[in-house]
This record gives structure tokens, sequence and C-alpha cells, in this order.
């Protein structure tokens, strides 16, 4: 047999364990693993480093215009480069709906941009703000086209959906074989804690923390759960902060509710006390749920060991200092734009929070980054794993120690929240779709080459 690439000497890493051995790619897909396997037209050598699949990124915010009109700093095109840079080989961005606006042509809008603009394959989730009349066969249409996830929001004026919409809403994506994500605050207390802070003349940074209190997102959880209780919905819960909302996750699912919880890299490593600076500084940081202190960071990485955290994604949510900050040093925690950009360091943050400190196995680190994202979008083994026949996405993993400057990333935010930060482990090399496409001292990375991986049931 002969291949159109071999990397030889790895150290594997997927979900089952560790090995060594040599893998084979042909025609885009993984074709053997084993010792000494025959020379192919393009070779690149592993010794010493691990070998992982591609990392799925199943929470990123990418071409996106917010509620508040903030159109994201990272299109499809520059996030996906970005990403791929960092070791994710697949992504999965949101087609957002507004009020007023039509399932089938966001979907469809969303679907055309990333045809042309995905530097790496991708999956497409739905945001519904609007349960319209015509929203339950537009619905039906989009997962015929292979619609990867629904994510509803509990919170936020212009997001939330509620009461029989929401539960229509959850039942009919059950029906469809989608799991339901869900953004899950509980919006009475993050309304309340907001005008307590604007009552009392309180605009800085950590306003936005007080009123999107832990509280407020255990009782959201909460929430949450009860509407899958009441739909047998497959719940994913994004950006949880708190160990907390974890553990409430947990005894829901030892009572049979499917429910899955994801945290993102910032929990793990950032501090609440960020928003203790002035605005000018603090609001990089300022992102929903909000960073937290350091217990909870202790808290969560004993649940990432645990297996109840299920899933680390980025929330990658860029926005240039422009769209944090519009009214400059002034700008109040209410017109700030919400969220951090991390979809590049992903996988470096959490290496360098979860497995260099000895919480998590590699295949931990595989399992949280790339199979159970998978798994959540109906792509599993498909992405996520290094089984023969899957889709040769794979990164050789260094484990060294290195400092994070935003000169060094590839979004087009112009800052990162993690400057300076010294990390370690990091891709040298990138192989997506079969083709290598970053190492060392190069990078290949091209709009359109990007596949539409559809959701499988
Ligand atoms: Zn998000």
């Amino acid at each position: 047999m002969s291949f159109d690439l071999v990397i030889r000497n790895g150290r594997l890493a997927d979900e089952s364990g560790e090995r060594s051995a040599d893998i084979g790619i042909t025609d885009r897909l993984i074709a053997a693993v084993g010792d000494g396997l025959e020379s192919a037209t393009q070779e690149l050598d592993a010794a010493g480093r691990f070998v992982i699949p591609g990392a799925v990124d199943s929470h990123v915010h990418l071409g996106q215009l917010s509620s508040k009109g903030d159109m994201t700093a990272d299109s499809f095109w520059t996030g996906s480069r970005s990403a791929v840079h960092g070791g994710t080989t697949t992504v999965v961005p949101f087609a957002a709906q507004h009020r007023g606006m039509s399932i089938a042509e966001v979907f469809d809008d969303a679907l055309r941009r990333a045809a042309t603009e995905m530097a790496i394959d991708y999956g497409m989730h739905l945001i519904i703000t609007d349960w319209r009349a015509a929203a339950p066969q537009e619905l039906t249409a989009a997962a015929a086209l292979g619609l990867t996830a629904v994510k509803i929001y509990l919170t936020y004026e212009r997001l939330k959906v509620e009461g029989d919409q929401a539960l229509e809403l959850i039942r009919a994506a059950t029906s469809l074989g989608l799991p339901v994500m869900v953004h899950a605050e509980r919006d009475e207390l993050v309304s309340q804690g907001r005008d307590e802070m604007i009552a009392a003349g309180e605009f800085g940074a950590a306003s936005h923390a007080h009123s999107h209190s832990r509280r407020a997102e255990w009782l959201g959880v909460t929430q949450a759960i009860e509407l899958a209780d009441r739909t047998g919905a497959a719940l994913y819960l994004a950006h949880i902060s708190t160990p907390e909302a974890i553990d409430i996750a947990k005894d829901a699912r030892a009572s049979g509710i499917a429910v899955i919880a994801e945290t993102c890299p910032h929990y793990l490593l950032l501090d609440e006390s960020a928003y203790e600076l002035p605005m000018e500084r603090a609001a990089p940081f300022l992102c929903s749920p909000p960073l937290r202190g350091t217990a909870d960071r202790a808290g969560l990485l004993e649940r990432l060991a645990s297996g109840d955290v299920a899933i680390v994604a980025s929330d990658h949510s860029p926005y240039t200092v422009d769209q944090k900050l519009p009214n400059g040093p002034a700008t109040k925690f209410t017109e700030a734009a919400n969220g951090l950009a991390g979809v590049e360091l992903r996988l470096s943050l959490l290496y360098t929070a979860a497995v260099a400190t000895g919480h998590i196995s590699m295949h931990d680190f595989v399992r949280l980054t790339a199979a159970e994202p998978a798994r959540l979008c109906g792509m599993y083994p498909r992405k996520g794993s290094l089984d023969i026949g899957a889709d040769a996405d794979l990164v050789i993993w260094d484990e060294s120690p290195w400092t994070v400057t935003w000169s060094g990333l590839h979004d087009n935010v112009g800052y990162t929240p993690y400057e300076a930060m010294d990390l370690c482990g990091a891709a040298s090399s990138v192989v997506a779709g079969g083709k290598v496409v970053v190492t060392e001292s190069q990078s290949d990375v091209t709009p359109g080459r990007g596949r539409f991986i559809p959701r499988t049931r």
C-alpha cells in the first residue's frame, strides 16, 4: 500500500489511550496505523511528540452579528485560519436568527458564506430567537441539510425564548434528533443585578460580574434541566463557569436526563480580579458568564478529570477594542461588547491548565477537545478519532513552553486577553483534510478549502 502522507514515530493519543505508531494517509483519510509503514510522497517525523486527532471546536462565533449589532471581528475565513494554527481542524459556528428573520434565510446565508471562506471543515449550529409560524418547517429543512444543533438563550432581552415557545422549539429540535445548546443564566437575576448597578451609578466592569452572578448560572442551569426533563431533549450546557453548576448537571444525568456540560479555557485560567481594573483595561475580559475566582477554577479542573465536564470549547467571541470600548474609557458595562477570543489558543490553554499540571491525561485532553465535541455534532468517528477511515485531520503536538503574543496569532481581533502568558504545548504541525497546512516554518491555509460536515444521526 502506498500513501500520500505518512506521519512517523509519533506517540498516538486518542480517547482510548496511547501507543507509538506511524499513520498512513490516502485520499484525505487515515488509511493505516502501524509500525514501519512503507514510504510515501510526503513524510512528517513526529519522534518524541504526540500525534492527536485534529480538534473540534463546537462553540465559536464567526461572521456573526450580535443582538447589539456588533459584527464579530473574525469572519469564517479569519476565524478558521486562526483555529487551524492552534490545532483545531473543525469548527462549528452559528447561523444566528434575530427576531423577524427567517430561519431558512439565515441558515442558507451562513452556509453560503462558509463555503467560500472556511479554511477547514465545519458544521453549523442555529441560534433561534423567534419561533415563528414558519419555524417548524424551516427547522426540519435545516436538519435535513445537516444542521448540527439548535441554540437558545434563557437571558438577554433580544435573544431569550420563553414559555410555550421554548417548549415547542425544544420539542421540535428533539424530534429531529438535534441537541439543544443552552445559554443558561436566570434572566430575572441578571436583569435585577444590572438594574441595581445602574440605579447605584456603578458602571464599571465589576457591575457586569455582579449581575451575571454564580447564582444566576445555577438557577439558569436548573431551568434548562427542567426544560430538558419536560421535553426529553439532549441538553448541551454552554460555557459553564462554576463547579456547582457542573454538579447540578451531574445530578440530573444520574436521574436519567440527557445533559452534558461545556466549560471554556478562560474559566480555567483567568481571574475575576480583572474586573476591578478601569474599564479600558477590564473590557477585554468581559464575557457572559464572567470570569470567576480561584476556588471555581480548582473545582472546574477537578471536574475535567472526573469526566463531569464533557467538552472544553473556546466560545470564541472576537470583538475589537473599538467594539469593547465604544465610548472609550467612559464606556459603561452595559455598552461593551461581551466575549473573549480564544479559538487558536484553546488547546494550549487547556494543556497548560490541566495536562501539564497533572489533572488530566493526554487521552482525556483528546476526549474533551475532539472526541466529545465531534460526538455532540454527529461527526464522530469521522472527526475526533484516529480510526482507520476517519478524516485525515491530525496534529503533531509539541509540549515545549512558549509565551503568548498577539502578533504570533492569526485572528483579526488586534489583541489577546492572554498577552504575555506563559503556556506549554502547541500544535507544531497540522494536517487538515489530508494536507499538511501548518508546520513550524510555514503555513499553507486557504479560504474555501473547508467542507461542510453534516450531522449524521
Ligand atoms: Zn457563545
